[in-house]
């Protein structure tokens, strides 16, 4: 049996024609059909107007509108929100609704169970991997984020999503590009390329296919300015060599005004001295990027530390001094592990 969710518009119809739906009428019938799935965000045919009853009890004789199910919500002193969901065949995943001042919403969603690439400083990487998402279950996550928090077309809470949860997106591409289409489809979710942003520490051979898109903002995740240090602290990442990630991020194709923005995740003693700074800078200038600084949020079975203030401060006045913008990523949900690094998927 299917999930409907999985289907793309085209699939769509072409699965009201094979259940006979009448030629002249599939049209407008696949057009209410996909508007209740994700702009009304029904459970249930039954509740599905405009459609007739026989197509009805096909659909629902042939397919299934799948959610994933709240298992546990925690929520943060200082807002954040952290769901775990089970998903059909009982894996769990993650993701977190983070507020600004205005109550505007950013949904950080996971793309895999657990993550292959075990990157030394995160939670995620110390589970094993069980598989990728499929396109439903990416997007389901924010059907339920949206159910939670009474999200409507009149009043949109979320404004942005980020591919930051569990797992690495670029390793499950052909879902990830199936569910951004769906995300950026005016006729679907309605958010834009510049609400979404998708980071990865990097596979060889995928940022040409996902940059031909153009359907989400690239965050490239270096956390190690220099080779020999990515190698010790992103043991799979590193696989990919930095000078040739470096000719890749030159060569992204940007428009006006967008720019890839890398991730530097601040590890006190590791990768957080001035000397690592420098190397930094020229890293972005040489990219055009931006950086955001994530200081690392310490969690059971790492022996990574949160560096000082000072040292944060020192670290950020060297790019400055190199006209580089860098942001220092404020830290939300620490308090429930839902902050960077810190998502696993488990019951408490
Ligand atoms: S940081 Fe990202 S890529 Fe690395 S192990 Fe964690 S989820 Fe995977």
């Amino acid at each position: 049996m299917i999930n409907i969710l999985n289907l793309s518009y085209n699939e769509l119809e072409e699965f009201l024609l094979s259940l006979n739906e009448n030629k002249s009428s599939f049209e407008k019938h696949t057009q209410n059909i996909w508007k209740a799935l994700w702009h009304l965000r029904v459970s249930e045919y039954k509740t599905i107007q405009d459609i007739p009853l026989k197509l009805k009890s096909l659909l629902e004789k042939h397919s299934l509108i799948i959610l994933p199910k709240i298992i546990l919500h925690q929520k943060s002193t200082d807002g954040t929100e952290k769901i775990l969901l089970e998903l059909a065949d009982k894996n769990c995943i993650e993701m977190v609704l983070i507020p600004n001042l205005e109550g505007k919403i950013t949904l950080c969603i996971s793309s895999q169970v657990a993550c292959k690439m075990a990157c030394t400083f995160c939670a995620t990487g110390k589970n094993p991997f069980k598989r990728n998402l499929s396109s439903a279950e990416i997007l389901s996550q924010v059907l339920v984020a949206k159910n939670t928090i009474a999200d409507s077309l009149q009043t949109p809470r979320i404004k942005n999503i980020v591919f930051m949860g569990m797992g690495e997106p670029f390793l499950n591409m052909h879902e990830l590009i199936k569910s951004l289409r769906i995300l950026n489809s005016p006729t679907a979710f309605m958010f834009t390329p510049r609400s979404i942003t998708v980071s990865t520490c990097g596979i060889a051979d995928t940022l040409p296919i996902f940059a031909k898109e153009k359907l989400a903002y690239l965050a490239f995740s270096l956390h190690a300015p220099n080779q020999k240090l990515r190698e010790k602290i992103m043991p799979f990442a590193s696989k990919w060599a930095l000078d040739n990630i470096k000719k890749e991020l030159i060569n992204y194709p940007l428009s006006k005004r967008e720019y890839i923005s890398l991730e530097y995740l601040l590890l006190e003693h590791v990768n957080d001295t001035v000397e690592h700074a420098k190397e930094l800078a020229d890293f972005a200038k040489a990219c055009n990027a931006k950086i955001n600084l994530i200081i690392f949020n310490e969690h059971e079975n790492c022996e990574y530390k949160t560096p000082s203030d000072e040292r944060i401060q020192a670290f950020r006045a060297v790019l400055l001094a190199e006209n580089i913008t860098a942001i220092i990523r404020q830290r939300k949900g620490a308090d429930i592990d839902a902050a960077c690094g810190q998502l696993q998927a488990k019951l408490l």
